[in-house]
């Protein structure tokens, strides 16, 4: 017998412009696992971040076990039996396990270590973790120990609802076969469990039930039984099975008689865990042409760009092959930007701006910017803040006042910023853009493809990465989709949108 343990019912969340929830209903069972599902800014976490009491809700009810409840804060959802493992860890990595775990169970003042040690290991054996010695340092653990210890800290006081937030995003394969186990484990013994992914295959390898939502929105949902991998792929990206053929493609992109801008020849790499990241990936783009790589995120983007870029990230291990632009080999930063790369970063916030910076100063971060700036090394001040006014005006930053630090802005307005730097660049040969519109509204996202379409006209290489299907259909260029490090493409210009979808869930390539 299933017996309701949460009842979600028309929530409703506005950020800003965002309206990230538009009236969710959803419930789970106890004992079950129910997998939530959407794409990138579907209101997963939005959701799961309001159940667990980290956010209020503009409107609707909540009920456990069938009584009403509304949080305070999070600590009064922990106590009545919400637990919710984040997407980013929050570990203290300097304490051992023991001392984590005591944090999490609100311990205060001095641990006595051996007392401390025994008791967090009774607690792990009870809730069937494996997570060895309790007295190592968290720093020291693997990707997949560190994520035993946070759902140990979860399970610290009695849970009625598990949530995951992504929980296998950064595990190994074998990593995530083991926290599958592991789930299911709690489930049978009365858990209710929601693990929060994008993943397809991951829903229907281990979930009962299935829930999928699309623009705050729940589109679909389900036991498992009613679905497939072909149905919740058209689900996830608003495409019914058989749905339009693709718009066609700008026959000049394909013009094999120029030489390439970019040349990515026989890349791989892997990252510090040791699995592959990039794997054999090789990708020309020409001038003129608009090539867009989708992916589900976490399939090897964000090493692609800094490839592209010249970084050589000491988060990847055995770089190998080989990178052009325009003829001439990449291996720093400086010789990208100098070949005349710009690159819209896949992490605004890491790599795109400096926070305290001001907006006319993160307008010159580039290194030729500022050197074309330059008189004999000095800048002027007035100009370059009236030259920013009107850069800033034109890609509808707000408020387009130069003065402002950058992290002033909200995030679409400074995705804004890094569009006004990079696409506005003075020698621009090629574009490499990670999500560019992310963040954006539909006009801004309209008039940034608009851009990128006439940088293209006028002789530039444009590669676009995208985990959303609209801005690949809107780019109308070059389909090639990157799944786990491997490029597949690019896909005749007949491929669907479902058929793409399911290239980037994995489901094999466009027939
Ligand atoms: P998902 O987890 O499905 O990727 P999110 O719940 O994180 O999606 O986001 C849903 C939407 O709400 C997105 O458009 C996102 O940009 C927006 N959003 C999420 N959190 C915030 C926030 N704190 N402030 C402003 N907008 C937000
Ligand atoms: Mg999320």
């Amino acid at each position: 017998m299933s017996e309701t343990v949460l009842e979600l019912n028309g929530i409703r969340k506005r950020f800003d412009s965002v309206l990230a929830l538009a009236g969710v209903d959803f419930r789970c069972e106890r004992g079950s696992v129910h997998a939530l599902l959407g794409e990138n800014g579907a209101g997963k976490s939005t959701l799961m971040q309001v159940v667990a009491g980290l956010y209020a809700p503009d409107a609707g009810t909540m009920r456990l076990d069938g009584e009403t409840v509304v949080w305070r804060s999070p600590e009064e959802a922990r106590r009545a039996g919400i637990a919710m493992v984040h997407q980013h860890f929050m570990l203290v990595p300097t304490m051992t396990i023991a001392e984590n775990v005591a944090l999490a169970r609100g311990d205060r003042g001095v641990f006595r270590a051996s007392q401390l040690g025994k008791d967090v290991a009774r607690l792990a054996s009870e809730r069937r973790l494996d997570i060895g010695d309790p007295g190592r340092v968290v720093g020291e653990l693997s990707v997949g120990e560190q994520q035993r210890v946070e759902i140990l800290k979860a399970l610290v006081a009695p849970t009625r609802v598990l949530i995951l937030d992504e929980p296998t995003a950064v595990l190994t394969p074998d990593e995530v076969h083991e926290l599958f186990v592991l789930l299911r484990d709690l489930a049978a013994a009365g858990t209710a469990i929601v693990i929060v992914t994008h993943k397809l295959a991951e829903a229907l390898s281990l979930a009962d039930h299935l829930t999928v939502l699309r623009q705050g929105r729940v589109v679909g949902g389900g036991p498992r039984r009613e679905f497939d991998a072909a149905s919740l792929a058209a689900l996830m990206v608003d495409a019914p099975a058989g749905a339009e053929a693709r718009r066609g493609v700008a026959a000049a992109t394909n013009d094999v008689g120029t030489a390439p801008v970019v040349a990515l020849d026989h890349v791989s790499a892997n990252d510090v865990r040791g699995v592959r990241v990039l794997d054999d990936v090789s990708l020309r783009v020409r001038a003129g042409q608009v090539v867009v790589v989708a992916g589900v995120e976490g399939n090897g983007q964000t090493e692609l760009v800094e490839v592209l870029a010249g970084v050589a990230p000491s988060s990847l291990r055995g770089l190998r092959g080989s990178v052009a632009i325009a003829g001439r080999a990449i291996r720093s930063p400086a010789q990208a930007r100098s070949a005349g790369l710009a690159v819209v970063p896949p992490d605004r916030q890491r790599d795109g701006i400096v926070g305290p910076l001001e907006l006319w100063e993160n307008l010159l971060l580039a290194e030729d910017e500022l050197r074309a700036a330059s008189r004999h090394g000095w800048l002027s001040r007035e100009r370059e803040i009236s030259r920013a006014v009107a850069r800033l005006r034109a890609y509808g930053v707000r408020p387009a006042n130069p003065t402002l630090p950058v992290a002033a802005l909200s995030g679409g307005n400074q995705q804004r910023v890094v569009l006004a730097r990079e696409l506005g660049r003075s020698r621009l040969r090629c574009v490499v853009a990670a999500n560019p519109t992310r963040g954006l509204d539909l006009a801004a996202t309209a008039a940034v493809h608009e851009r990128l379409r006439g940088l293209a006209a006028a002789g530039a290489a444009i590669a676009v990465l995208s985990t959303d299907l609209d801005e690949v259909a809107a780019l109308a260029g070059d389909v090639h989709v990157l799944y786990r490090g491997r490029l597949l493409g690019p896909l005749p210009p007949s491929a669907t949108r479902l058929e793409i979808g399911r290239a980037m869930a994995g489901l094999g390539a466009a027939a």
